[in-house]
């Protein structure tokens, strides 16, 4: 057939993973935990299924679950969203990032983004013959240059997408960046996609830059967040969009007609284990302590380590020793060394190689201390 993505591949995250597991390496690739989540949350997924909730969910979402949510972000971000009809449960926040693009984005419209980006973004715009419009970050900071955000602003520019805790850099948005951004939308239609599914792991005390925090890019935003990244349980594939009425009528349309509903007794799991705040409060310092272990026992590596400030990932550079393509080196920590990380490059459209690679840190300690031993050989 003729391909829609014809520059895209299989994503970088199961090549690696196969890989991985082909070589018994281990796996700091993917961002995804080896350890169990709170077993009382299998316990209500088991009760949900035994008390009979084994069909469909409504569409929106089982309203226990939105309720819960809406008043999550009341108390942590002070906004207040309608659970009826502002508040979404999605089949993951993979599926409301897609259904927010889908539903929003026309044919010839831009979509600014950040490199390096998530693998999902570009694809995502260029599915709806949008066109994405990339504006690179620099190391070591990564911060967002905001006059060439500026400058990169049309009359068809539709979207900024926006990712903070930002995977794969570990940066977070500055007060700056909030008012940058607030500045740059006002007087304009564009719609701010902010994929916040770190939102819990922000380290050292900073808080989390939310839209959902700051009314007047609130109104204009689409927050989608993530359960899996929250509760270790990616596999659920259960997430959720936030947003205006308007917005999100047009969201529904699609996730109505792509999944319909998200998972029910998981949502039912979900929404029980939410009354209980200290399962997601206590996030970012059970995350923090995984970074600085990791970070310390490559203290001897010849890996340089970038700061992590939120995410589960920190980025190590290696240009300094070997001069590999960031894909060739990955293979050879794998197949050499047995041990699993991501390639930045693969963050980048046109595959920008500044030799570094990730570091998952949401590993049990013995993985994370396993697998900086074999890093400290390389
Ligand atoms: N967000 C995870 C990561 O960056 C992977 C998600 C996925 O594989 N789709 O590792």
């Amino acid at each position: 057939p003729k391909s829609k993505l014809p520059a895209v591949g299989t994503t970088i995250f199961t090549v690696i993973g196969q890989l991985a597991a082909r070589h018994d390496a281990i796996n700091l690739s993917q961002g995804a935990p080896n350890f169990p989540c709170n077993p009382r949350l299998i316990d209500y997924a088991y009760q949900a299924m035994r008390d009979g909730h084994n069909q469909y969910a409504p569409m929106a979402g089982v309203a226990s679950l939105r309720e819960a949510i809406a008043a999550k972000v009341e108390a942590l971000y002070g906004h207040v969203y309608h659970p009826g009809d502002e508040v979404t449960v999605m089949a993951s926040a993979s599926e409301g990032l897609f259904a927010a693009v889908t539903a929003l984005v026309h044919p010839g419209d831009e979509v600014i983004f950040f490199e390096p980006a998530f693998d999902s973004y570009a694809p995502m715009v260029e599915l709806q013959g949008a066109t994405p419009v990339p504006i690179k970050l620099a190391a070591p900071d990564f911060a967002i240059p905001w006059d060439e955000v500026r400058a990169k602003i049309t009359p068809r520019t539709r979207m900024i997408l926006v990712n903070s805790p930002h995977n794969p850099t570990g940066t977070v948005l500055s007060d700056a960046d909030v008012a940058a951004l607030e500045q740059v939308t006002a007087g304009t239609d564009i719609v701010i996609l902010s994929d916040e599914v770190y939102e819990h792991v922000v380290f050292d005390g900073a808080p989390h830059h939310s839209m959902s925090r700051h009314p007047r890019l609130a109104a204009r935003s689409v927050v989608v967040a993530s359960f899996g990244k929250t509760f270790h349980v990616t596999g659920w594939r259960v997430g959720y969009c936030l947003a205006p009425r308007a917005l999100m009528d047009e969201i529904r349309k699609v996730h109505q007609f792509a999944v319909f509903a998200a998972d029910t007794p998981m949502q039912h799991a979900l929404a029980r284990l939410m009354e209980t705040p200290a399962d997601y409060l206590n996030l970012a310092g059970f995350y923090q302590a995984k970074r600085d272990l990791l970070a310390g026992a490559l203290r001897d590596s010849r890996l340089k380590l970038l700061p992590s400030a939120g995410s589960f990932f920190m980025l190590a550079e290696y240009g300094h020793f070997s001069d590999e393509a960031d894909g060739e080196f990955v293979q050879r920590l794998i197949i050499e060394h047995g041990v699993a990380t991501i390639p930045v490059s693969a963050f980048y459209r046109d595959g920008t190689d500044a030799r570094v690679i990730r570091l998952s840190f949401a590993k049990d300690d013995a993985t994370l201390l396993a697998g900086a031993k074999r890093l400290c050989r390389v």
